[in-house]
């Protein structure tokens, strides 16, 4: 069974300013539901992320701002949104039900989380629309608990996983796999265990080419346990900020090499959705829905 984490708190609305299309979270399940390709049953609702597991990858400094929303001005304005209780509580279910979901990946071969992918966030502090780093505490979680020995981050976003690399810099049972743009924010990138920058305009051909000759090989030499797939559609060429070229099937064709190679080499993967800013927000939902259906295909013959 596809497990999907969804809960009311990931509805939560930025004001309308804000560049980030939260009306995705609510989107996406509804798409899925109405056309059959998931039913309510698929849904489990994440628990609440609890301040010892926040600390097994975030700063006690910065924890203590966010919970007293005490940051800065200067240290809010890189996160890019209105800091907020509300904000704070969200970020902790979703970064939980990223862990929940690689449990369930473990049960069931692939688990899904509607949110997550927030790779911009460090140690110490948040940015890009990103205040915890979910993937990371997850990992965190699973290693600290035995649940996992060697993680492989595949991170598809656009945008790079700074805040992956930087945490994960020291931790070598912990792979961090990013394919972005070269041009591309953060203009200041971090080291990850393997980058691949891509110029501007790269187009479905020579995507999946480079992911096809890298991830296979990848899998089979750091023999990875678990992978956390970051399925971000900010790849997409109508996307605003992206500067690739990807069709919605080549963004598809993505996915199913991912989820296929994960299930061929028998590794459970668990889903996060990252970004994704293509003017018209039915662009962003139908990619995504895309990931969705490509598990339950791939993984349940759905
Ligand atoms: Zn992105």
């Amino acid at each position: 069974m596809l497990k999907i984490a969804y809960s009311e708190v990931f509805r939560y609305q930025v004001p309308e300013k804000h560049r980030f299309p939260m009306q995705k979270y609510t989107m996406i399940p509804e798409r899925l539901l109405k056309e059959g390709t998931i039913t309510a049953d698929n849904f489990f609702a994440p628990k609440l992320l609890s301040e010892e597991e926040i600390l097994t990858t975030h700063t006690a400094e910065y924890w203590h701002k966010l919970k007293t929303q005490t940051l800065s001005v200067k240290e809010a304005r890189p996160i890019g949104f209105e800091m907020t209780p509300e904000l704070v509580t969200r970020g902790r279910y979703i970064a939980h039900a990223t862990y929940e979901c690689a449990l369930f990946a473990k049960q069931f071969g692939v688990a899904m989380n509607v949110a997550g992918g927030t790779h911009h966030a460090f140690a110490d502090h948040g940015e890009g629309f990103c205040v915890f780093n979910d993937v990371c505490i997850a990992s965190n979680l699973l290693l600290s608990r035995g649940e996992a020995s060697r993680i492989l981050i595949v991170d598809l976003d656009v945008h790079q996983g700074n805040g992956n690399a930087a945490i994960m810099k020291e931790e070598p049972r912990v792979f961090v796999f990013s394919i972005h743009g070269a041009k591309n924010y953060p203009f200041r990138k971090q080291i990850s265990d393997l980058d691949i920058e891509l110029a501007n305009d790269t187009g479905d051909a020579e995507y999946l080419q480079i992911l096809g000759d890298t991830l296979p090989k990848l899998i089979s030499d750091f023999q990875p346990d678990l992978i956390f797939y970051q399925s971000a559609v900010d790849v997409l060429a109508t996307d605003k900020l992206g500067k690739l070229a990807l069709t919605p099937e080549g963004c598809l064709a993505r996915d199913e090499m991912v989820l296929t190679l994960a299930k061929d080499a028998q590794i459970p993967v668990a889903i996060v959705m990252g970004g994704g800013y293509s003017e018209d927000i039915n662009d962003v939902v139908e990619a995504h829905c895309n990931t969705f259906r490509a598990a339950q295909r791939i993984f349940f013959n759905k």
